[in-house]
């Protein structure tokens, strides 16, 4: 497959107007959201709502039209996912904890769409797609015992067949957007749960829990390190009952993999980490220029034409941190162009996103060190950056999990020979 380095233009003009919003809206309350843990960033979801609305609205639409004879089709690749990828970078350039404060389904979004029917597409995609206020998705995998091992996920789904609902009883950790999807708006949470724990993975099943469902409480709200602004909460589900038709794919249990089950919807991390990837090169980025633009002020400038060697250390560092992010960015584009052109990209993503998580975290710290104490005060966002971009090599899989994907997929292993 040949990537395209010539960027559209479309994708280019969304990004800039990104980066204005980032600088305008973002930016200013960086300091404020970091310091307040828990309060949202208001201004940035009332701006960026209509926007994702009306975009969720149109592709539900295009879902339920009957192919138009007259209007010519599509030549070659689309360009859905290089236009994310830009406009992700450009906001977490902004602000990654405000970034993830987005409204929209996000997770819960592409494991509806990649296993859902039509049907469950339209009931719990439609609300993401009218009404003034604002709505999120979550999704929750991880639990205390279950973290990088997602087959050791405990929590259960039971049907009753009396009621032809599913009981779910467990707790779930760490859950981006959880308390805004289940508490602060009509939103919806996808949850894993087993409906057979002797089956592994074949018993591992999504479920689509809606807000107010009674039995399910968010319980704790984190206090983190890094990405403050974004909302990050514990749930717990103590007989919580939801209609059988909530099931994401096929309810039997079925081994062998089928990709209408657990191995469809893992897929959707196909999809997320390029955007995990991106997430961290606008962490990175925005390091980076930082430094740039203080080392100018005391006259240090990169003499690219000379050789590494005839440079001074200081300009050794940062023609090493732009090799980091250029390396990260070249295979986020790699990662990202293969979903464009609709081929598997599963070693791909996993390339793109532990070299970004990598890179970030070392780029950020490398700022910080640059920049002698003041990298190190409150009174700058560089400290602030450094402790944003750790999350890129945790969530979503790890940097540690996402190189044993990918040696898997160079070796050809499966998860028993190698693990
Ligand atoms: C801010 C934040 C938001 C999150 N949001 C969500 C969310 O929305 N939904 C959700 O479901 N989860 C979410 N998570 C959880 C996240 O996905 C997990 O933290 C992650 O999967 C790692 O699991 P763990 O923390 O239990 O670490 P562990 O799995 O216990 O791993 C600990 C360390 O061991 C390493 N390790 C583990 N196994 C191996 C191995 N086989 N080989 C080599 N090294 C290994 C890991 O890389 C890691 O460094 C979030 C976490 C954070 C911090």
């Amino acid at each position: 497959m040949a990537i395209s380095f010539e960027i559209p233009e479309r994708v280019k003009q969304e990004a800039q107007m990104a980066e204005a919003m980032a600088q305008g809206i973002m930016r200013p309350v960086s300091r404020q959201l970091d310091e307040n843990e828990h309060e949202r960033p208001a201004d940035f979801i009332k701006m960026i709502w209509p926007v994702l609305r009306d975009q969720q609205a149109r592709a539900l639409d295009k879902l339920k039209a009957p192919p138009d004879p007259d209007k010519p089709k599509r030549e070659g690749p689309g360009i859905t996912y290089l236009r994310m990828m830009f406009q992700v970078e450009a906001l977490s350039w902004g602000d990654a904890g405000q970034y993830l404060c987005i409204p929209s389904a996000l997770l819960a979004g592409s494991a509806i769409e990649a296993v859902g029917t039509d049907e469950q597409k339209e009931r719990f995609l439609r609300r993401f797609a009218e009404g003034k206020d604002p709505v999120w998705g979550a999704m929750a995998m991880t639990e205390p015992n279950a973290g990088s091992d997602t087959k050791a996920i405990e929590m259960t789904a039971v049907h009753d067949e009396a009621g032809n609902e599913w009981v779910l009883n467990g707790e779930k950790i760490f859950i981006t957007n959880g308390g805004l999807a289940l508490i602060e708006s009509d939103g919806v949470c996808v949850v894993w749960a087993t409906v057979d724990r002797s089956a592994g993975r074949a018993g591992m099943k999504p479920f689509v829990v809606e807000a107010n469902t009674p039995g399910v409480t968010v319980t704790k709200p984190e206090i983190k390190h890094g990405i403050r602004a974004s909302d990050t909460v514990s749930i717990s589900f103590q007989d919580a009952r939801i209609p059988y038709d909530n099931i994401l794919g096929d309810p039997e249990v079925r081994t062998g993999g089928s990709r209408k089950g657990f191995k469809g919807a893992m897929a959707t991390f196909d999809a997320s980490r390029p955007l995990v990837a991106a997430s961290a090169l606008g962490v990175g980025r925005a390091a980076l220029e930082f430094v740039k633009k203080k080392l100018k002020k005391e006259g240090i400038e990169i003499p690219y034409d000379r050789p590494r060697h005839k440079q001074t250390a200081v300009q050794r560092d940062v023609l090493t941190m732009e090799a980091q992010l250029k390396a990260a960015y070249l295979l986020t584009l790699r990662a990202t162009s293969m979903l464009d052109h609709g081929q598997r990209n599963s070693l791909e993503a996993s390339m793109a996103k532990a070299k970004a998580g990598k890179a970030v975290t070392e780029v950020t710290q490398k700022a910080v060190e640059l920049l002698g104490m003041m990298g190190y005060s409150r009174e700058w966002l560089v400290e602030k950056w450094m402790r944003d971009g750790k999350i890129n090599d945790i969530y979503e899989g790890t940097g540690q999990i996402n190189l044993l994907i990918v040696a898997r997929r160079i070796l050809d292993y499966g998860s028993q020979e190698l693990n």
